[in-house]
């Protein structure tokens, strides 16, 4: 950090967000002239995260994609069945790759400086607390978690919580053109549980088992679970553990500022986590790219919200999860099993039109949901 003129942007948290948001700015030119600092408290070199998402077509960390399937298994607990995602395709993305990648890229700007620390206080005038020195900018892009200890009782908080292992079989065990996106054959008794299989070679996969519910589990129970299913379902006895993976990301229907004063919020913090599934990357790319776009053009980067209908839908969906009357696999399999595979992922990434989620709607259960419907809206604006 240099001097005391103050920076145009600093960039409060250097995750996917931060980062994403940054690479945008490059690419749109939006940083000539401009100074610009992000700050993790963290050197972020680890594989800490493996993003998955889909597209149709090449997306902006195109070279950084680590492993791409056309194909997804879907088994609903009873029987499996193939889903066909072409024109779209289902990737994965290792944090470390993305780290490296942006570090390269983000250096090559002489507009902006990387540094490590921890920020304790953030101001709406624009000052950031930088490991005990005030660092002050026009705009402050902060990707920091709020930390709050009071949870408003209107809304749901649920857990998506999950532990991935990345295992190495003897013999070659996975055909690398399918993945797993969710298989149910597992206990559904602390909420809608289920497991992926991502297939990147023919004998390495990661393996992932994933909860929403309100609290995590012991870590005995993620790995009992994960054992049981490598060697009951995948049928594989010998296999030998290369990573792990655990995280937990909110799935909550609690609405987020946008901004405060000068401070921007982005990524989770900006609420782009989808209250029902957990997947933001998307998200964050499209908030990114839109952000970008308006500091190109000098605007107050103040992007309009949009989806409203659709985080209504996540209140929906958190509510039928909440009220346990419903099973998730239930509803998870009727979207897949009755609809076209290409519109339940656009209806999941907040993409569909309005005529076609109703052919989305009436796959599912309607006395569960209309219910659902009834209490979410007495419960967010009676
Ligand atoms: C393990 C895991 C796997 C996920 N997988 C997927 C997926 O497959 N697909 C998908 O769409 N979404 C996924 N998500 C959800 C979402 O995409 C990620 O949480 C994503 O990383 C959110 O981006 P972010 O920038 O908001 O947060 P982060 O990437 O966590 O970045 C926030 C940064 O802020 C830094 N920071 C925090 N506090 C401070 C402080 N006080 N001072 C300085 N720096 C600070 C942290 O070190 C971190 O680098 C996953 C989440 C987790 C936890």
């Amino acid at each position: 950090m240099q001097g005391s003129t103050p920076y145009d942007y600093i960039v409060a948290g250097g995750g996917l967000a931060g980062r994403s948001l940054l690479s945008h700015a490059m690419w749109a030119g939006a940083l000539k002239g401009k100074r610009v600092l992000m700050v993790d408290k963290e050197e972020k070199q680890a594989n800490d995260h493996t993003w998955c998402f889909w597209e149709t077509g090449a997306g902006p960390f195109e070279p950084l994609v680590h492993h791409r399937w056309e194909q997804l298994h879907f088994h609903d607990g009873n029987a499996g069945w193939l889903l066909q995602l072409s024109p779209l395709q289902y990737k994965m993305l290792r944090a470390d790759d993305f780290y490296q990648y942006t570090d390269t890229l983000l250096r090559t700007s002489r507009s902006i400086e990387m540094v490590k620390g921890t920020i304790s206080d953030i101001t709406p005038e624009g000052c950031a607390m930088i490991d005990g020195e005030p660092v002050k900018a026009r705009y402050i892009f902060s990707s920091i978690p709020a930390q709050t200890s009071h949870l408003p009782k209107t809304y749901h908080y649920f857990l998506q919580h999950f532990k991935g292992w990345m295992i190495e079989t003897p013999m070659n065990l996975f055909d690398t053109g399918k993945a797993t996106l969710m298989d149910f054959r597992v206990s559904q008794q602390h909420g809608p549980a289920f497991f992926y299989v991502l297939p990147v070679a023919p004998d390495k996969a990661l393996v992932e088992y994933t909860l929403f519910s309100p609290s995590t589990l012991n870590e005995t129970d993620y790995d009992d679970a994960l054992h049981y299913y490598i060697t009951h379902h995948l049928q594989c006895s010998h296999y030998k553990v290369l990573e792990q993976e655990f995280g937990v990301i909110p799935m909550t229907d609690q609405p987020f500022a946008s901004h405060n004063g000068n401070i921007i919020y982005i990524g989770g913090a900006a609420g782009q986590i989808k209250g029902s599934t957990g997947y933001a990357f998307q998200n964050i790319q499209r908030h990114s790219a839109a952000l970008a776009s308006l500091l190109l053009r000098e605007q107050p980067p103040h992007v309009p919200r949009s989806g409203q209908r659709f985080r209504l839908y996540d209140s929906v969906m958190l509510q039928v999860l909440a009220s346990g009357k419903l099973p998730g696999r239930e509803v998870f399999s009727r979207m897949f099993d009755r609809n076209s595979t290409g519109k339940v992922f656009r209806f999941l990434d907040n993409q569909t039109r309005f005529s076609e989620e109703l052919g989305i709607f009436a796959s599912l259960p309607k006395r569960a949901f209309l219910q659902a419907a009834a209490k979410t809206f007495s419960r967010l604006y009676l």
